[in-house]
């Protein structure tokens, strides 16, 4: 294990990097108004011990939520993620400890402003309310002028980014914020995180597989992502996203430390030669935004489902919400994203149509089937 090099940083009474342990979070997958779910969400992941909780915070009535549920779970550690409401962070900052924001979102907003200006905003309420702050750059939200930028290479558009968002951190004089990196491919995960790492060895570093999906291929994800850059000395908190029922998420927890007692005692799993060669499901780890509970079930279902084509080299996303799932999907062969009653199908970045949850699962198929024909039977008969 190579020693971090990272600064530490406060959120709340935790400290994260350089030799502070490595903290385990997770997410509450609930939607944040409804009280009495988010309230058993977060005793079932502060009975798994997770270091930091993380909460979506969209509007005003979800800060309300937010107040109500501070009252009544006053010691542990929360993280809100920004959403793409930036202007949020003063009412939702007092209530936290470290707020996430995404750059690939701050363009939503008040398009009069520039990107500095907003992340001047969101760094005052993070200073005045003694608040972390995480600069969270997602594969399926890259800021587009970082994507045109560097369009053949995303890993580069995704890094570019994260740095010099921490340069205009730094000129602003705010110091306690961390960085994270992430995308469904564990080896672009590595390939980011490795990237940043050379460059701002001085910046911790939250580490997570996005979209890793259900157990066991999600875990399998996530431990060669991990296993390769906590090993180098990379990574100074840790999520574990899973596809899981809400009443399990506390698994995200027990699954994390289970990875960093592995290698921190050098027992490295070998991959399955060939893993991600064949058949790969990716599925978002569910969160607020969920419109319908058929959610984790029809991920199941589409695993079991597409068992059959196994050997092909097809991927197929299956995501939670309108939110971020048409996005999110596009660089599948096949995506179905979710609504509150029907789910909708696409082919790469084109839609199909929208179905039933009872549909779906045949018109997937359909598709399934035409691609294996259109993709590679036709290179057998080469
Ligand atoms: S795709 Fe939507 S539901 Fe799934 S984790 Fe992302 S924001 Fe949440």
């Amino acid at each position: 294990m190579q020693l971090r090099k990272t600064r530490k940083i406060h959120i709340g009474k935790l400290v994260i990097g350089g030799d502070s342990p490595i903290a385990v979070q997770s997410m509450a997958a609930t939607q944040t108004q409804d009280l009495t779910a988010t309230a058993r969400q977060i005793e079932v992941l502060e009975k798994a011990n997770a270091d930091i909780i993380r909460i979506a915070v969209d509007n005003e009535k979800d800060i309300e939520a937010l107040k109500i549920l501070r009252e009544k779970f006053p010691d542990s550690t929360w993280s809100v993620d920004l959403q793409e409401n930036y202007k949020l962070a003063p009412l939702v900052a007092p209530w936290v400890d470290k707020i996430r924001y995404n750059p690939g979102h701050l363009f939503h907003l008040e398009k009069d402003k520039s990107i500095r200006e907003k992340v001047q905003f969101i760094v005052e309420a993070a200073r005045e309310n003694q608040c972390a702050l995480r600069i969270g750059v997602n594969c399926g939200s890259v800021d587009p002028d970082y994507k045109e930028k560097y369009k053949n290479d995303s890993t580069e558009a995704m890094v570019r980014c994260a740095v010099d968002h921490c340069q205009m951190l730094d000129e602003m004089n705010f110091e306690n914020y961390c960085v994270s990196l992430k995308d469904s491919d564990s080896d672009k995960v590595i390939d980011a995180n490795r990237r940043f790492a050379a460059e701002r060895p001085d910046v911790p570093l939250h580490l997570g597989v996005t979209e890793a999906g259900l157990p066991p291929e999600g875990i399998i994800k996530t431990r060669i992502a991990f296993e390769q850059l906590i090993s180098a000395g990379i990574g100074d908190t840790i999520r574990v996203s899973l596809t899981l029922p809400n009443d399990d998420k506390g698994q995200e927890i027990d699954v994390g430390r289970e990875l960093l007692k592995d290698i921190s005692e050098g027992r490295f799993r070998s991959v399955p030669e060939n893993f991600l060669d064949g058949l790969n499901i990716i599925a978002c780890p569910s969160c607020s935004r969920v419109e319908n509970d058929k959610f984790v079930d029809l991920a199941q279902d589409v695993r079991k489902m597409t068992e059959y084509a196994e050997k092909y080299k097809l991927t197929i996303a299956v995501m939670g919400c309108r939110v971020n799932g048409p996005g999110e999907t596009d660089d599948a062969d096949l995506g179905l994203w979710c609504g509150p009653t029907r789910v909708n199908l696409k082919k790469g970045t084109e839609t199909l149509g929208s179905f039933s949850y009872e549909e779906i699962l045949k018109e997937l198929k359909k598709e399934v089937d035409q691609m294996i024909l259109e993709k590679f039977e036709a290179l057998e008969l080469n």
